[in-house]
């Protein structure tokens, strides 16, 4: 069952499971429990890779600079190459 990854303007980023038969959200089901209805957006979302694939975090966290070696952050993405 793939991951869909919705915005809610009210609580941010959140995931649903769903079915692909399944329709798409509209509104919040965070808010709704608080008995708002906050139509949501559907962001296009890599996370159903999360569930198959090795290394996704690489991808994620290696986009970021970090620190490296000589202890200053640098621009190398994953791995330091000086
Ligand atoms: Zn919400």
């Amino acid at each position: 069952m793939p991951i869909y990854e919705y915005k809610c303007p009210n609580c941010g980023k959140f995931e649903v499971l769903q079915k692909i038969t399944e329709e798409n959200l509209k509104e919040c089901p965070k808010c709704k429990e608080q008995g708002k209805s906050v139509p949501v957006e559907k962001l296009i979302s890599e996370s159903s890779f999360v569930l198959k694939g090795t290394g996704w975090y690489e991808t994620d966290y290696g986009s970021k600079s970090h620190s490296c070696s000589s202890g200053k952050s640098c621009g190398c993405k994953g791995h330091c190459n000086h």
